[in-house]
Formats: structure tokens, C-alpha cells, sequence
């Protein structure tokens, strides 16, 4: 099969034939009719994150927002048949034992394995993964929609979820990206007055297409100086790759409110104790989500309450695709299409 292959860190991936996968007994084996391309994948290709690049496998094929259809199945598979539409999430597995897995927190499980990590993605015609894992597509979604969810969806739902908003409340979004389009279009439905912060001017129009109340671009606006004026943010969620954007993010915390982080730049953060003790704000970290968030989003998208902007491209275009991502000139999700 051809698939997109990163041999090293910081290299292009090559396009190469590979041995199809072969799935074991309780795996299916999917045909990949679409795989988001996640900032995620940048990170793991440029080895950004110390904490992933021990497990990453070598060579690996990224990707790990997969859409496609089962053509093949363990003999201990029950719950999927040949044909279904499955997706793959970043969660390949999880134990299903440890206290992470049985308090309902999988995604936090410490023996998981991560699709287009430790284990070989989407970016190619096939992709095996475990059948417990593999998410059944609701059939008012196309692969090409669907695919977003399985991890841009996902990880904001969950985070938002977190964020605890009540309607009314102000939710700034840092970062008009794959994942922040989507975290905007749930902000809205669950009534809050969404802020949205891109350094983009195209981003922003698309944040105010989507219902966002106000937009700020951080490169020409104090962004924490308007907040302040505002009252802050009762929820700022930072989808953003840029260290950048926590810096301005923080000061547009309200007292008492929350800075939810899902952005992952490679650089620490640094806040100051006393700042934060003199507002009360809180920080709650979010990772993807589990199969029940999962269930949840592709419901909502099923239902039209949350709609990706998705463009597709061939999967030999995977190493252009990277660097327009690389240089935010990507506008809500691209998905390679492998067939
Ligand atoms: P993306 O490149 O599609 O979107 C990032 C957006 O941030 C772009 O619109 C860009 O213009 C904007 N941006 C850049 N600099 C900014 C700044 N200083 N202020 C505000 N906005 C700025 O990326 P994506 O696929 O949406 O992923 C975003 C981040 O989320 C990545 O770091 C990715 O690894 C991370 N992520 C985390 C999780 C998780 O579980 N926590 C899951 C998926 C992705
Ligand atoms: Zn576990
Ligand atoms: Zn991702």
C-alpha cells in the first residue's frame, strides 16, 4: 500500500509502498477514506515534544484522525462488520485495567497506545487498530467531515466541557485553527459570548462567519488590556501551537476563571504565583478525549450543531499540507484521501 513515511525527525516524509497491515484478532483492518492533518503530527515529526519522542516508533506513519471503512476483522471482532465506517482516534488503545482506565479517564490511561506515534497512522490506503477503539461514524457524516472529529472535535469538546461555561458567560478562543474553528461553532451553542484570538485577519473573518461576538488579532491589539476592560474571560481556551499565545492569553483570565490548555508548544510555561493568587484563576489542561466524548461530538455533528471546514487533499500532497500548516496558512482542517 502507499503510505507517508517519516524515517527522522525534522525530515520530509517519503511516500512509499508498505506492507498492508495485517489485523489480529481483535482488530479490524480499516480502508483510510480520509486523515485530518493535526498540528500534532508537525510536533511529532519535528520531535518537538521530549516527552513523546521516546515512544515515537521509527519509521512511522503519522496521522491519527482516520475516517474509512472496515475491510477486514479479527475473528474475535463482533461489534464491527465488513463495510462499517469506523474512525480512528490518537487513542489506538488503553488498558481498560489501570485506575485511569476504570475511573473513566482512558485518555489518561498510562499503557495506551497513540495512533501516528507509537503505533503506524492514517496517512496511508490502510490502517489496522483495535476494534474496542475503532468508532462506529454516524451515517449523516461523510469520511471527509467525520475524519476532524477524531481528534480536532474531541479534544475541545472535552476541554469545553471542562471549562464549565453557563450561557452568557465569555469564552475567549486563542487560535482560529483546526481545533479552535470547531471550539468557536461549541462555544456559540452552548450560548457563551465567544472571543476569538488569531494573528490571522482571514481566521478572524472566519471566527465572526461562525458566530463569534468579537475577534482580536494579537499582533496589532493588548489583547489583555481589552479583556480587562471586558471584565476578562470567565473561560480561555488556548488551541494555539504558539507559546505567544499563553503569554497573552493569562492576563484575560477573569478572577476566578479558568485557562484551559490544549495548545502544546514545545517551550514551558511560566506563570506568576502571585498573580494567580491574587485572581484565583485556575488551570485545567485537557487531553483528546475518551470514546463517550468521542460518541458525543459525532452525535452533535450528526446533528449539524457543529460543523468542520474541511479541505481534501491527496496524500502525496502529506508533506506540502505539513508546511502550510507549519505557516497557519491552513484554513479550518485539511484531509488527505488517501484513495
Ligand atoms: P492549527 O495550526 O490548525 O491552528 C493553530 C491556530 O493558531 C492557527 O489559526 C494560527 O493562526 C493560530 N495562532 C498562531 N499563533 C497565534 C498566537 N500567537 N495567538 C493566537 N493564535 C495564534 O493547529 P491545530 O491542529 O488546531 O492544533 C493546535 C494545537 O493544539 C497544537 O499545538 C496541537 O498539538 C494541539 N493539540 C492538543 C491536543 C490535546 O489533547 N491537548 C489535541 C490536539 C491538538
Ligand atoms: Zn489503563
Ligand atoms: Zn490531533
Amino acid at each position: 500500500m502507499k503510505a507517508a513515511v517519516l524515517h527522522n525527525f525534522k525530515t520530509p516524509l517519503a511516500l512509499e509502498d508498505v506492507a498492508r497491515p495485517v489485523p489480529g484478532p481483535d482488530e479490524v483492518l480499516v480502508e483510510v477514506e480520509a486523515c485530518g492533518v493535526c498540528h500534532s503530527d508537525l510536533h511529532v515529526a519535528d520531535g518537538d515534544w521530549p516527552q513523546l519522542a521516546k515512544i515515537v516508533k521509527k519509521p512511522l506513519i503519522l496521522g491519527h484522525e482516520i475516517a474509512g471503512r472496515v475491510v477486514e476483522k479479527g475473528e474475535a471482532v463482533n461489534d464491527h462488520q465488513v463495510g462499517d465506517r469506523v474512525g480512528v482516534p490518537w487513542i489506538f488503545s488503553s488498558c481498560g485495567e489501570c485506575e485511569m482506565c476504570r475511573e473513566g479517564n482512558e485518555n489518561l490511561c498510562g499503557k495506551q497506545q497513540i495512533t501516528g506515534v507509537s503505533v503506524d497512522g492514517g496517512y496511508a490506503e490502510f490502517v489496522k487498530a483495535p476494534a474496542r477503539h475503532a468508532t462506529k461514524i454516524p451515517d449523516a457524516l461523510s469520511s471527509v467531515e467525520a475524519a476532524p472529529l477524531f481528534c480536532a472535535g474531541v479534544t475541545v469538546y472535552r476541554a469545553l466541557k471542562k471549562g464549565q461555561l453557563q450561557p452568557g458567560q465569555r469564552l475567549a478562543v486563542f487560535g482560529v485553527g483546526g481545533l479552535g474553528h470547531l471550539a468557536v461553532q461549541i462555544g456559540v451553542g452552548l450560548g457563551a459570548e465567544v472571543i476569538a484570538i488569531d494573528v490571522s485577519e482571514e481566521k478572524l473573518a472566519y471566527a465572526k462567519s461562525l458566530g463569534a461576538a468579537h475577534t482580536l488579532n494579537s499582533t496589532s491589539v493588548d489583547v489583555g488590556k481589552d479583556f480587562r476592560k471586558r471584565g476578562g474571560a470567565h473561560a480561555v481556551l488556548v488551541t494555539s501551537a504558539a507559546k505567544a499565545a499563553y503569554d497573552a492569553a493569562v492576563p484575560c483570565v477573569r478572577p476566578a476563571g479558568i485557562l484551559l490548555v490544549v495548545g502544546l508548544p514545545a517551550d514551558s510555561l511560566c506563570f506568576s504565583p502571585i498573580s494567580m493568587a491574587g485572581t484565583e484563576i485556575r488551570i485545567q489542561a485537557s487531553a483528546v478525549g475518551t470514546r463517550q466524548d468521542l460518541r458525543e461530538v459525532l452525535d452533535m455533528a450528526a446533528a449539524g450543531k457543529v460543523r468542520c471546514q474541511v479541505t481534501s487533499r491527496p496524500l502525496a500532497d502529506a508533506n506540502a499540507v505539513l508546511e502550510d500548516l507549519r505557516h497557519g496558512r491552513i484554513a479550518g482542517r485539511v484531509v488527505l484521501t488517501p484513495g
